[in-house]
């Protein structure tokens, strides 16, 4: 017998309203109001925020406090392998480690949603915001390493193996039985 670590199955997050709804999850585990997903183009992602930038959650417009109605996680679709449709078909997800990065990037989203909600400082990525990044991550066996500027990288399995890779199975993209 193997001791098998228990965690919880990688989310099937295709597309834009796979992605809302477990980001809805979250928010109800956590006990914070919900944000709309929307997926864009990297065109606009560039437009709208720094150069680069895969994600972003943000309010909109700035000074509007109905929560309900202005905050918003935008994904570069391209980037993060998101469809703004519903898909009968996988999206394109060539390796594993895109797969583990991809839950990982719609975590530290809802992240930034929960701490703007909170009224915590996410500026940074400060030590709060790791833990809770790294405390969630786990529960999805993902974990990493983070750079100079608080941004993870260098994800691993939690024996410290990369994802790797080859090209994700069904159930790594969620796609597999429940
Ligand atoms: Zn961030």
């Amino acid at each position: 017998m193997f001791w098998k670590r228990k965690t919880k199955k990688w989310p099937k997050v295709d597309s834009c309203s796979e992605v809302q709804h477990f980001i809805d999850q979250m928010c109800l585990d956590y006990k914070v109001p919900p944000i709309h997903v929307i997926v864009k183009s990297k065109k606009w992602m560039d437009w709208f925020t720094d150069l680069g930038t895969r994600a972003c959650a943000f309010r909109f417009p700035e000074d509007d406090q109905r929560i309900e109605f202005s905050r918003f996680i935008a994904f570069d679709g391209e980037a993060c392998r998101i469809s703004g449709k519903d898909r009968n078909v996988p999206i394109k997800v060539k390796h594993r480690h895109q797969a583990a990065t991809r839950v990982h990037i719609i975590i530290h989203e809802f992240i930034h949603h929960y701490f703007f909600h909170q009224g915590m400082m996410d500026e940074g990525h400060g030590k709060n915001f790791r833990r809770m990044e790294t405390k969630i991550n786990a529960e999805y066996g993902i974990y990493f390493f983070y750079k100079s500027n608080n941004y993870a990288t260098w994800f691993h399995d939690f024996w410290g193996f990369p994802f790797g890779r080859r090209p994700p199975t069904p159930e790594d993209r969620g796609w597999g039985k429940r």
